[in-house]
């Protein structure tokens, strides 16, 4: 099946369509997968290098269980190698419902009339992060409906509202977006704002199938989604999101479809996406999709697994969408952030009772509700280093997996110690004595792996005066 790119054009828009349907189903048709190309792949990628869609298309094909062993252990060697143990924490902040989209995934479609429509007022917004620093959040990522009232200018103030909003030692140092796309004076605006990433998923890379489940609004505009993430970079928005819902369409196509989007972005602007996110759809209320595409927990694992191999330098997330027994599983494989202490329902953060999950003013069900302590502690558990680090953004250091490549050890030069400071003020200021007996032991355990003597000792001076009482040293 070719792409028709003009089907979808909108007339005064450019078209840069970097994705070419019939192209995707070359590669993926013509990819043989020998244990010996197999295996070459995978040394390519464990030399940190990134795949060409090709050699990706092969890992996809390789369907041989001692193959996907192989990949999958590729994966986890990889993600040693690149982002060593630590894990990045975060929080997403539903900040209003309203909706012109008619998205047949989503709970906040138009269509559906059950949903009770609301946007938190800057005093339920202000409640919702002070409750966030209250359990000792520091990175979030707020999440809009699209709509006229979720303009640039009130994306930007609520960006603002939420960095000036500090409870007792908390404060948040990270606010990253996922809000429908804007034109490229809007993507100033929020970069004005001090934004971190702005993410835009494509949902599905197949425009005929885009097209089938995209039946109104804006959001029907295929390739004006497509090229969004151009518009960010051209406004100087350089730390930029990409994803796929998976289970709109065939997840071999969308991989490859990531890739290729996220080689377009490293070719034109010299900076890939600073991370790939691959949900899964979940039940939404009055939600009917059809099943044909679902994806497994096995395939999950392994498009996981193949998508760290191919871009061995981009973040990748995972969310509560999934259950803590495939979060534990697929973790090992290349993620590098997820989110803990989740809750999707507007306003859900400052109630005091943890009360049910109610569809009617969510998007979708999670099916991870653990506390951020009991996260936390299950990565330690899992000898991970839990992380609320913010400091590369802060020093300007955006593009940081370029900084990965060309600095020699930066991941135990600076990834690692900040992991370390960061979670020791988690602990010292929110953790269960549990989680901080653990945290603190883990500390200690990953400072061998800070050769640098020089370096050594200013990470034990600082964790000291953390301990003292002193915040955010980095
Ligand atoms: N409205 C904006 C948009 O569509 O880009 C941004 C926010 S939307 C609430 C964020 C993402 O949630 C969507 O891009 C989609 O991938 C995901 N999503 C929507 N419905 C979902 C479902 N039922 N299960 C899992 N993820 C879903
Ligand atoms: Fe609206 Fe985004 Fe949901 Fe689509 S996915 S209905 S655009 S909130």
């Amino acid at each position: 099946m070719k792409f028709t790119p003009e089907k979808y054009r909108i007339p005064d828009q450019p078209l840069q369509p970097f994705i070419d349907a019939g192209e995707i189903w070359d590669f993926l048709q013509k990819a043989t997968s020998s244990p010996e190309r197999v295996r070459t792949i995978i040394s390519k990628s464990l030399d940190k290098q990134r795949l060409t869609l090709e050699e990706t298309a092969v890992l996809i094909n390789a369907d041989d269980p001692e193959l996907i062993e192989q990949i999958k252990e590729g994966a986890l060697r990889l993600k040693e190698k690149v982002y060593g143990n630590r894990i990045v924490l975060f929080a997403p902040l539903y900040i209003g419902n309203k909706c012109i989209n008619n998205c047949q995934y989503c709970g906040f479609r138009t269509d559906n009339k059950e949903a009770i429509r609301k946007t938190l007022s800057p005093d339920e917004i202000r409640a919702e992060v002070e409750a966030l620093e209250d359990n000792g959040q520091k990175r979030l990522i707020l999440v809009f409906g699209e709509h006229p009232e979720y303009s640039a200018d009130f994306i930007a103030q609520t960006v603002r509202s939420v960095y000036t909003t500090k409870k007792g030692k908390g404060e948040i140092r990270r606010v990253n977006i996922n809000a429908a796309p804007l034109d490229i004076e809007g993507f100033r605006t929020v970069k004005q704002a001090g934004i971190g990433t702005y993410q835009v998923f494509q949902e599905t890379y197949h425009p005929e199938a885009y097209y089938q489940y995209h039946l109104a609004g804006k959001k029907r505009d295929y390739v004006n989604r497509l090229i969004s993430l151009d518009k960010a970079q051209e406004a100087g928005i350089d730390d930029v999101g990409i994803g796929a819902l998976f289970g709109l369409y065939d997840w071999r196509f969308e991989v490859l479809g990531l890739v290729r989007h996220a080689n377009h972005l490293e070719a034109c602007y010299n900076v890939g996406p600073h991370t790939i996110s691959f949900p899964r759809i979940k039940d939404a209320l009055s939600m009917n999709m059809p099943q044909k595409y679902h994806v497994n927990d096995s395939d999950f694992g392994r498009l996981v697994a193949i998508l760290r191999l191919a871009v061995p330098y981009t973040g990748m997330i995972l969310t509560a969408r999934e259950s803590p027994v495939v979060r534990k599983e697929v973790m090992k494989y290349g993620v590098s952030q997820i989110d803990g202490g989740t809750k999707l329902e507007l306003g859900a953060y400052s109630r005091s009772l943890n009360e049910q999950q109610n569809l009617n003013r969510e998007q979708f069900f999670i099916n991870d509700s653990r506390s951020l302590d009991e996260i936390i502690e299950e990565l330690l558990n899992e000898d991970f280093l839990p992380s609320f680090c913010t400091a590369c953004y802060r020093l300007g250091r955006t593009g940081e997996h370029f900084m990965e490549i060309s600095v020699p050890g930066f991941i135990h030069q600076y990834c690692t110690p900040n992991a370390m400071l960061t979670l020791a003020e988690y602990l010292e200021d929110y953790a269960s004595e549990p989680v901080k007996e653990k945290g603190w032991k883990a500390i200690e355990a990953n400072q061998h792996k800070i050769t640098n003597e020089k370096r050594l000792e200013e990470l034990r001076a600082k964790l000291q005066r953390i301990r003292n009482g002193e915040r955010d040293l980095y």
